[in-house]
């Protein structure tokens, strides 16, 4: 049982701030309400984007780029002083397993911060020269200068390392920020306002407001003429709404949107490493990362045993209580998610898939069976066009095919509206880079998964994405670019 009925705030120009509604957070490893938070209101979300403004004309003005990167490395000495804390916060929102929250997801969230500090620090716009007609040369220098407020709308699958992946470039750059978490995992979004303004980050540079997304908090904040660029991570159609709300304006939009993942597996890969990589990439986080495969193409040679083995892996992940370090599986984030994947599970039984493990709810024992638990699914047997062979289900699960030679499994992986990532297991590199060409994805990793530096540019083709974010390309998102071009002999 959790023991804590919690009040969340926003954090609104330096200081925590009530509402006049709230709404119930459950925890989803056992269903309970354990926290009320703020349903921010139109009132309170001006206010919030009103601090931010203000904010813009106070000391944060007069800070410089490298000045920023120390802060933000402040910042990350200080969240790793809180980390337990902050571990804490984001299971009891989300019911993450606690191994991969502490080892994994807080410290990549606080590692953000380093690696803006890091990339501001190298980052050297160059100066060109222009020859004049009647002689001498004017200086040409781009400047960056900050956008001004950041309206940054978060979802709930990697709540703080999401989150932190956007604060960190938008306060580098010398915005100011207001963010709106997704209304599943409100906690960690407040804390880090909290410890930031602690270590220093004067009032209002960094909001924290509460609510839903569709006409409530969330709409409210992009559609505010005062917020000068927009930030989203979330499902496809929202972002569709989003880009509708920055069209106003217009404002510059960034949106890392859904996946429908797949990984191809030659008959020359590392079998036991591809089976591992590919079990790991479906259950992450119980599926429930827009990186997570749910497309699997392996090759005929292999089909049969590989099948077979991804079976004896997903049947060892250990569901169970998060706070416990052996369980590996946590539940779905809600009733609504989880409700929605058992949706999946059965019209792709009623297309004809055949069930290789799981196909339904998760019975747990009594303390935990109020909670939004999932059995991870295997299928095979469906064709490409089948529902949960096309559509995002965003849970733990994902259909095996089989394939025959290369070209026919790059049309396969490519015939998707997709187009976030992709993964190829074989031994051969110059198989993997013809592929990895052709594949119609942002990311393609070979022989791994999920591992990425913060100076790569990360993003989605097709219907997973508009624009890049990491390294100089979230700079230049976060930032107005002014080219001052001075005659000087
Ligand atoms: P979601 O789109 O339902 O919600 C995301 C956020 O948008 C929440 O804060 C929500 O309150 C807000 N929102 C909803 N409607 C809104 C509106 N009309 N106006 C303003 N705000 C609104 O997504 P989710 O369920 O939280 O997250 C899961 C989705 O996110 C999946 O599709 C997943 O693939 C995607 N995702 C993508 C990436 C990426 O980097 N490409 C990363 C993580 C998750």
């Amino acid at each position: 049982m959790m023991q804590n009925f919690d009040v969340i705030s926003c954090f609104i120009g330096g200081n925590s701030e009530q509402g006049g509604n709230y709404f119930e957070k459950r925890y989803p490893a056992t269903g309970e309400v354990v926290a009320k938070v703020v349903e921010s209101d139109q009132a309170q979300v001006d206010r919030a984007v009103d601090a931010a403004r203000k904010a813009l004309s106070g000391p944060w003005k007069n800070t410089t780029m490298i000045e920023r990167a120390a802060f933000l490395e402040r910042l990350a000495d200080e969240l790793e002083e809180h980390i337990d804390e902050l571990v804490a916060e984001e299971i009891k929102d989300t019911g993450k397993p606690i191994t991969a929250t502490r080892n994994v997801e807080i410290p990549r969230a606080i590692a953000n911060f380093r690696a803006f500090a890091a990339i501001a620090r190298e980052d050297h716009l160059k100066p060109f020269q222009t020859s004049m007609l009647a002689g001498g040369v004017a200086d040409n220098m781009v400047l960056r200068q900050p956008i001004g407020v950041i309206g940054i709308v978060a979802p709930w699958n990697l709540p703080l390392l999401l989150l932190t992946w956007k604060v960190a470039p938008a306060l580098v750059c010398g915005n100011t920020i207001v963010v709106k978490p997704s209304e599943h995992s409100p906690r960690t979004a407040v804390l880090l306002a909290k410890i930031a303004h602690q270590a220093g980050l004067p009032d209002g540079v960094l909001n924290v407001v509460h609510g839903h997304g569709a006409d409530a908090a969330g709409s409210f904040l992009v559609s505010h003429p005062d917020v000068g660029a927009i930030t989203f991570t979330g499902e496809t159609r929202t972002g569709e709404a989003i880009m509708k709300a920055a069209a106003m304006g217009p404002r510059p939009v960034s949106l890392e949107l859904g996946g429908k993942n797949a990984a191809v597996i030659f008959d020359d890969a590392d079998f036991d490493a591809a089976a591992a990589g590919t079990v790991r990439s479906m259950f992450d986080n119980c599926g429930q990362v827009c990186l997570t495969t749910e497309r699997i193409f392996v090759h005929r040679k292999i089909f049969a045993p590989f099948v077979e083995r991804l079976a004896d892996l997903t049947k060892k992940l250990q569901p169970g209580d998060p706070r416990l370090a052996a369980t590996t599986l946590g539940p779905a984030i809600s009733d609504i998610q989880r409700d929605k994947v058992l949706g999946f599970y059965r019209r792709a039984e009623q297309e004809g898939a055949q069930v290789v493990t799981g196909g339904g709810a998760l019975q747990m024992p009594a303390s935990l069976a109020d909670g939004y638990w999932l059995a991870p699914t295997i299928w095979t047997g469906l064709p490409d066009d089948a529902e949960v062979c096309q559509r995002e289900v965003f849970g733990p699960c994902g259909h095996i095919s089989v394939f025959d030679d290369d070209d026919e499994v790059v049309t396969r992986v490519n015939n998707s509206s997709y187009g976030l990532a992709s993964t190829v297991w074989t031994k051969n590199m110059k198989r993997a880079r013809k592929v990895a060409m052709e594949i119609e994805a942002g990311t393609v990793w070979v022989n791994c998964w999920r591992v990425r530096d913060e100076r790569a540019a990360f993003g989605g083709f097709k219907r997973s994405g508009i624009g890049r974010e990491g390294g100089t390309w979230s700079l230049d998102f976060y930032s107005e670019l002014k080219t001052v071009c001075a005659y000087t002999s």
